[in-house]
């Protein structure tokens, strides 16, 4: 089968044949139907996921119909269709999946980074962290849900019930969790980089109630921000931008680093915390979810051979919406 290969860091994807995969017990073999591109496949190409493990095949939003099966499969049947999110191996065993806490394993194995992934016509899957994907839904415009949507929902759940919600940084998690958020009765504020008007525009499109750069203050002050632009700086920003009593929650898995900031933005019980990873259970409920509010994805296709040219749009911030590639 053709793969785009992560042979080397910091530079170009290489469009190479591999060996078809062949499922172990557990596993389903996948046909690839889409594959979306999530910034975390970027901290990837550029050597910034010190648990990768080269040559890898990176895509961690898989949607695709299953073809073969291990012995031990017993969840899914030659034909359905499945989704393979971020989350791809654990011990079951560790204090935290004993604990509810599977996301932070100290044993994980990741989808796309030491498992390989979706930038492929075929994949291998454990079936046990595979789910079943809405018909609601087409190939490509699930695809975003499978790390954009999942991790953007657990983000937005480490916001408790906060009502005003900032958002920095408006791409695929973005645009998903905006219309999660308005959904629940929340007030969404949407942070760009200066001058943007292509990103606020959007995110007003997407349910927000305002939307400016990154340097704005808002009109009210914030009961929570979800940072998800990969840069240090808009920590204290968003700090500065959130009430008493506020979290800011970074939802990304790299960030640039924090630069130093007052104590006075912290005081007053605000809280400062980061997302890791995913749960099944955040997968479970969120996948239930989106088709009921409707969560709508807006994606940017490209051609499997293009995962380049997806990954320099992503990096550029010229897309609205989420990158999602097409075996031919
Ligand atoms: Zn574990
Ligand atoms: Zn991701």
């Amino acid at each position: 089968m053709f793969a785009m290969l992560c042979r080397r860091y910091r530079a170009p994807l290489e469009w190479s044949e591999v060996q078809d995969p062949q499922p172990e017990p557990h596993q389903l073999l996948i046909r690839v139907l889409a594959c979306g591109v999530c910034r975390t496949d970027l901290h990837l190409v550029d050597g910034e996921l010190p648990s990768a493990e080269l040559p890898v095949i990176p895509g961690h939003e898989i949607v695709g119909t299953v073809i073969g099966k291990g012995v031990a499969v017993d969840r899914f049947r030659i034909g359905d269709r499945v989704g393979v999110p971020w989350l791809g191996w654990t011990c079951g065993t560790c204090r935290f999946c004993t604990s509810g806490r599977e996301n932070l394993c100290d044993s994980a194995r990741f989808t796309g980074c030491q498992i390989d992934g979706g930038y492929a016509e075929m994949t291998v899957a454990d079936e046990r962290y595979c789910f079943p994907i809405s018909g609601d839904y087409g190939a490509a415009g699930a695809a975003p849900l499978l790390c954009a949507g999942l991790i953007g929902f657990r983000t937005l759940r480490m916001a408790g019930d906060a009502r005003r919600i900032g958002i920095y940084g408006f791409g695929a998690a973005a645009h998903i969790v905006a219309q999660v958020a308005a959904s629940e009765g929340r007030e969404v504020y949407a942070f760009t980089r200066p001058g943007d008007a292509v990103a606020q525009a959007f995110a007003r499109e997407m349910g927000a109630v305002w939307a400016g750069s990154s340097t704005d203050v808002p009109p009210v002050a914030l009961d929570a921000a979800l940072i998800f632009a990969p840069a240090g700086a808009l920590v204290p920003e968003a700090l500065r931008a959130t009430e008493k009593g506020g979290t800011v929650v970074c939802g990304g898995i790299h960030m640039t680093d924090i630069p130093g900031f007052p104590y006075a933005l912290l005081w007053e019980e605000r809280v400062l915390r980061s997302v890791a990873n995913l749960t099944r259970g955040d997968a479970s409920s969120f996948l239930a979810l989106a088709p009921g509010i409707p969560v709508k994805t807006q994606t940017v296709e490209y051609p499997l051979a293009a995962a380049n040219e997806a990954l320099a749009d992503l990096r550029e911030g010229r897309l609205s919406g989420a990158a999602v590639l097409l075996p031919g």
